[in-house]
């Protein structure tokens, strides 16, 4: 183990989801044709001004109670001064020393589960999107003005991989509540890594470097780990880490340096003049309480209550939809079978269900079979009306569009076989029709059982209930003679 430790926090950018920007009533909408969403207090017209969004508001007080922050009645907006081309005002309107929540956590699940403190929340306005092509540039406004989250963790986070399942909570956070669709490939989540190095058992932080706007979970945990290695070196030969800000070039699989760290004098913040403190009432802050979803920890720990596999649980609530589906299954196959373990229908969801999605290259919004038709099929099984082969063969079915598992197995006799007399009858033809491999079974070969099973099962075309032939062989073969 290396003496080294690495110490991560990261701020995390989110749009969220408004039918109009931050500060104006300009529409927002992803991917509109460059400068088709923009407007005077866009362009930063003077004489122009700012109106707070209420619905990004409601919509920052709902992440800030799902990560249990404190949400102050009362903070600021400010500018942050700089100059860039997609920066029209010349300043962005962010939140610095006032921001509107602190504190709280996101509790990231998994083998060793991690709690990550959160240091703020804040809300901001984006800047635009400048694009290049070829030798010459372009700035698209469509982005300026978008409410974003910042969401600053505390520096938590040891490894890449837990700074990417740190990320992937949250993002599932804000997904559920229904803030952003929360895209890294779209932008709507972007993400900075701050790295630093420590002696491992210290508790002093060492120098960090920031990698600006990493904007995949490959890469994430990529540029982290190529940062941390860079650091490794330059401490084993003796030198000093600077701070500086990073970006990482995904394709070449690089960092670079952006520019050495800018201090939060550059900036010459203020807070802004146009614009009177943000004030959040305890009712607003209970009109947003009462609108919550269940949220993913909340679902993962009914699940695991009612016996679902900590994993599948994992797997199941990173997607809303996807536990949606699985909600929508587990009450449907309950309804008709009330001892249905909750664990079997988990099991079909993440082995067939995903499997076939994942093998089809399909999204979830494409799955052919609804909650209703899987779960008639689970309990069919579940049940022991159908074997688990011919179950399999039922799922292939209703992908093919066939709307009844219970319909087919009715109509083409497919019901499992549990005839004590019939089976019987079968295991009498089949121990008559093999009997050298008989004889050695009883002679003590015992391998030879699997055998038997596999050929009754055969001609049972896979329909008899696999315990009773078990059973019902082993008595067989132990009295002697077929009966
Ligand atoms: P800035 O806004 O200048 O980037 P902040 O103090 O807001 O600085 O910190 C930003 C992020 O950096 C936070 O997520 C914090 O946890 C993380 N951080 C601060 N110090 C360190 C450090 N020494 N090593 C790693 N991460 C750090
Ligand atoms: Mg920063």
């Amino acid at each position: 183990m290396s003496a080294l430790e690495p110490v991560i926090g990261l701020e995390v950018h989110c749009q969220l989801e408004t039918h109009s920007k931050l500060f104006s009533a300009c529409p927002l909408e992803i991917g509109a044709a460059p400068n088709t969403r923009t407007d005077p207090y866009t362009w930063g017209l003077p004489g122009t001004l700012p109106v707070l969004n209420r619905e990004a508001v409601r919509k920052a007080i709902a992440l800030a109670l799902a990560t249990h922050c404190e949400i102050h009645g009362e903070s600021q907006f400010a500018r942050k001064h700089y100059f860039y081309p997609d920066l029209p005002k010349g300043y962005q309107i962010t939140q610095s020393d006032r921001p509107y929540a602190t504190g709280g956590w996101v509790d990231v699940p998994g083998a060793a589960p991690l709690r990550v403190r959160l240091q703020r929340i804040h809300l901001e306005e984006d800047a635009g999107k400048n694009l290049h092509a070829g030798r010459s540039s372009g700035v698209d406004y469509n982005r300026a003005g978008a409410p974003l989250l910042e969401i600053v963790s505390e520096p938590d986070l040891r490894s890449a991989e837990q700074a990417a399942a740190y990320l992937r909570e949250l993002r599932g956070l804000v997904r559920a509540l229904g803030l952003s669709a929360a895209n890294m490939e779209e932008g709507t989540l972007r993400c900075d890594a701050n790295v630093s190095l420590r002696p491992r058992g210290h508790d002093v932080l060492g120098v960090r470097c920031e990698i600006k706007n990493v904007n995949s979970f490959r890469f994430l945990a990529r540029a982290i780990e190529a940062e941390i290695a860079r650091q490794q070196d330059l401490l084993q030969q003796g030198r000093t880490i600077e701070r500086c800000t990073l970006g990482f070039d995904g394709e070449r699989d690089r960092l670079f340096v952006m520019r050495s760290k800018e201090d939060a004098a550059d900036y010459r913040y203020l807070p802004d003049p146009d614009l009177p403190p943000l004030s959040i009432s305890a009712a607003m802050i209970e009109a947003v309480r009462a609108t919550l979803p269940e949220l993913p920890a909340d679902r993962r720990a009914r699940w695991a209550a009612a016996g679902v596999a900590a994993d599948d649980a994992q797997l199941l609530s990173a997607e809303r939809e996807l536990a949606d589906y699985f909600d929508a299954t587990l009450a449907a196959a309950t309804a008709r079978r009330a001892e249905l373990p909750a664990r079997r229908v988990a099991a079909w969801i993440v082995t067939e269900l995903l499997g076939k999605l994942a093998a089809e290259g399909l999204p979830l919004s494409r799955c052919p079979i609804t909650p209703a038709a899987l779960a008639e099929l689970v309990v069919l099984v579940d049940d022991g009306t159908v074997s688990g082969r011919t179950g399999k063969d039922l799922f292939a079915r209703l992908w093919q569009g066939e709307a009844s598992a219970a319909d087919i197995a009715a109509r083409e006799g497919l019901q499992q076989v549990s005839d004590t007399s019939a089976i019987d009858r079968t295991i009498a033809e089949v121990l008559a029709a093999h009997p050298q491999q008989l004889a050695a079974l009883r002679a003590g070969k015992d391998a030879l059982r699997g055998f038997f099973v596999g050929q009754i099962m055969k001609a049972t075309r896979g329909q008899a209930n696999p315990k009773l032939v078990a059973e019902r062989l082993a008595a067989a073969i132990a009295a002697g003679e077929p009966t």
